[in-house]
């Protein structure tokens, strides 16, 4: 908390208005699907409920816990906490990220929902980061913003678990 600053980035009101048409192009591409909707816990929970409320398609909603963060470094390691309890197999799974960095919690994810077997597996992240990219072969299907390598706070982003409350995304400077 002490020496810490925060930089307005992105306001609510543009945050809104990019949620709203990703909610539309979603609800368009998955009419008459079976979709599973699937929020990355904890960081995407903002982004998550905005964006259900704005759908016009009735998706299953289920919650996974991830986490590779420590502090303001990727520890290049992910685990998941199976808090999931609907079945996918042949259904439409859409994940709804937060942010994507290295790409490695997105492919932990991709790979443990592929050996569920769902119909589809596509994923949709508010904000997108790919200077800081791993792997090569990391695409999203749906990103809300492309950011470029600072430390985001704000709108479900943590820095040691504070500042996810905040309504607008900052840039967190130490
Ligand atoms: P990746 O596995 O792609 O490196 O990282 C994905 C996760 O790292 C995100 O779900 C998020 O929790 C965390 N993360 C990556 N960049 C940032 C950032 O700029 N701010 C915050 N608060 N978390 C980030």
């Amino acid at each position: 908390m002490k020496n810490q600053r925060l930089e307005l980035f992105l306001e609510q009101r543009k945050i809104a208005e990019r949620v709203a048409q990703l909610a539309q192009n979603i609800s368009a591409d998955y009419q008459d699907k079976d979709l599973v909707l699937v929020c990355v816990l904890k960081g995407a929970f903002f982004f998550f409920v905005d964006l259900i409320r704005r759908l016009t398609v009735t998706p299953l909603i289920d919650f996974v816990a991830a986490s590779s963060y420590h502090r303001q470094g990727s520890m290049g390691r992910v685990s998941l906490s199976p808090v999931f309890s609907t079945s996918i197999r042949g259904r439409d799974v859409l994940i709804i990220e937060d942010i994507i960095d290295t790409g490695l919690t997105y492919r932990t994810l991709t790979n443990y929902f592929s050996l569920r077997e769902p119909a589809s597996l596509r994923l949709c992240t508010l904000l997108d980061k790919p200077s800081e990219r791993r792997t090569e072969l990391i695409q999203p299907d749906y990103v809300g913003f492309v950011v470029p390598d600072r430390f985001l706070v704000g709108y479900g982003l943590d820095c040691d678990e504070r500042y996810r409350e905040l309504p607008d995304i900052h840039i967190l400077t130490t």
